[in-house]
């Protein structure tokens, strides 16, 4: 069987109100455009219908390939699995929802196919609808990450097309925690951007919440940087300078014979100082948290059955 030449790959969860559309939509766009694809499913443990219709889609057309996860795992092992699941010669992440237009997928499908470039990336030209809450915390997160992580980030999406040979570098590194967009900018390679507009969601509701999304992003900057540690030290260097500079005051009081009484500044700087330890040693568990998960060497998602699956996992 021939290989296709671009895979599209699909995580969804419990996108049951938009997958069908989704799909015939994007495969009219393919067809016309005359690309030789396959859509990639993974379906990342949904509790819907969504793997039926992945595998009533998947009956009519062998292009349709569906991977079905145990669990829900999240996007990120999801997306994993998609790339290694995938067959084409490049291979392109998007939602399930149409928040990532098929026809800028087609525009990065040219940019690549017009040779030397190896990542075509999706860049957010206008966001769509967030709230501001949303907006404030997202780039709270992304100043965090570029300035710790020396990458950039901003208005990047996961909505991106790799080159095979990116492909095999990104699903052979050995981390399992993965940040997919950071990963992507973090091998390099020629690079090009293609701007598109956020589309508001088809369908269904996001899966994101303010839990989600914050464990999200505290999961994705340790994971990318090791910066926070240096907060622990930044604290610790000012209290040192501020105990040096009260020692001396307080020893100059006492010399002088006019220390001062009660306990206001002692029970104040003991709670201050306890507040700080506790916060640094929260910040340097949640690195070791990180550590112990990734020496459990468990594998990031697990594979309960698939249909139309053509490449043979090692
Ligand atoms: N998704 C997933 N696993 C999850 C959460 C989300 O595979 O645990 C998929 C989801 O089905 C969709 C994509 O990730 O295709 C983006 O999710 P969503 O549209 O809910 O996120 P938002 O656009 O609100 O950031
Ligand atoms: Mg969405």
């Amino acid at each position: 069987m021939d290989t296709p030449v671009l895979s599209v790959i699909i995580p969804a969860y419990n996108e049951g109100p938009v997958l069908t559309i989704t799909t015939e939509h994007l495969q009219t766009v393919l067809s016309e455009a005359n690309i030789f694809y396959e859509i990639l499913f993974v379906d990342d443990g949904s509790t819907d219908d969504t793997w039926q219709q992945i595998e009533s889609l998947a009956k009519k057309d062998t292009r349709i390939v569906g991977v079905k996860l145990s669990r829900n795992f999240g996007k990120e092992s999801a997306m994993l699995a998609g790339l290694e699941h995938a067959t084409g010669s490049a291979c392109a992440l998007m939602d399930c929802d149409m928040q990532h237009p098929p026809s800028t997928l087609v525009e990065m499908y040219n940019v690549w196919k017009s040779g030397n470039v190896d990542v075509v990336e999706g860049v957010k030209q206008s966001r769509g609808k967030e709230s501001l809450i949303y907006k404030g915390f997202s780039n709270l997160f992304y100043y965090l990450i570029e300035r710790t992580g020396k990458i950039k980030l901003r208005d990047a999406s996961d909505f991106q097309l790799l080159d095979r040979r990116v492909v095999d570098i990104i699903i052979r590194l050995p981390e399992r925690q993965r940040f997919f967009r950071a990963l992507s900018s973090w091998v390099g390679f020629n690079r090009k951007e293609i701007f598109f507009t956020v589309e508001p969601r088809a369908s269904g509701t996001s899966k994101f919440n303010f839990y989600t999304s914050t464990k999200y992003a505290l999961n994705n900057i340790t994971s990318f940087s090791s910066a926070p540690l240096q907060i622990v030290t930044i604290t610790g260097t000012i209290f040192f300078i501020l105990s040096i500079v009260l020692g001396i005051q307080t020893l100059v009081l006492w010399i002088s014979g006019e220390a001062i009484e009660g306990f206001t500044t002692v029970i104040l700087l003991l709670l201050i100082i306890g507040a700080m330890i506790m916060f640094s040693m929260g910040i340097m568990g949640y690195f070791i948290g990180k550590i112990y998960e990734e020496t459990k060497y468990r594998p990031p998602y697990l594979v309960e059955t698939s249909v139309n699956q053509k490449k043979t996992q090692s």
